[in-house]
């Protein structure tokens, strides 16, 4: 939990990760999610949640926000937003938290928010502080 207030930067990108949240497609869970994540360069992508018809094929916000952005050639990463609506809001997912394993640094910072504040942040490193990543392949033994 954090008791200060975010930088502006921040609270910036709250409100683009809220208004990200009331595009997400989710008529089956119902569980809508928002997400906004800084760039190195000073950009933010917005990421929502899109369910499919068939599970499988859903997408989380955050997962969005990260593929936008490797898909737009912006690959570093200081800060991601995640907004929900419930009384206690909700972490990316282990999936998510993968993904984040490829591009984040130990150091990238995770807001966990509702719609009215941010209830805390946390470095990437604490929330995965093993993850699997390209070290893992390259240690592999070939053949
Ligand atoms: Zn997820």
């Amino acid at each position: 939990m954090t008791s200060q207030k975010p930088p502006e930067k921040i609270r910036h990108a709250h409100e683009k990760a809220v208004e990200a949240r009331s595009r997400a497609h989710a008529p089956y869970s119902k569980f809508k999610v928002g997400a906004a994540l800084l760039t190195g360069s000073g950009r933010v992508f917005q990421g929502c949640n899109i369910e499919n018809a068939s599970y499988g094929g859903a997408v989380c916000a955050e997962r969005v926000a990260i593929l936008k952005s490797v898909s737009e050639g912006d690959l570093t990463f200081t800060d991601i937003v995640v907004v929900t609506d419930t009384p206690d809001p909700a972490f990316p997912c282990a999936f998510c938290l993968q993904v984040m394993a490829e591009f984040f640094e130990p150091e990238t910072k995770i807001w966990i928010a509702d719609l009215e504040r941010i209830h805390g942040v946390h470095e990437f490193q604490k929330l995965l502080p093993h993850p699997f990543g390209p070290r893992q392949l390259g240690d592999a033994k070939k053949g």
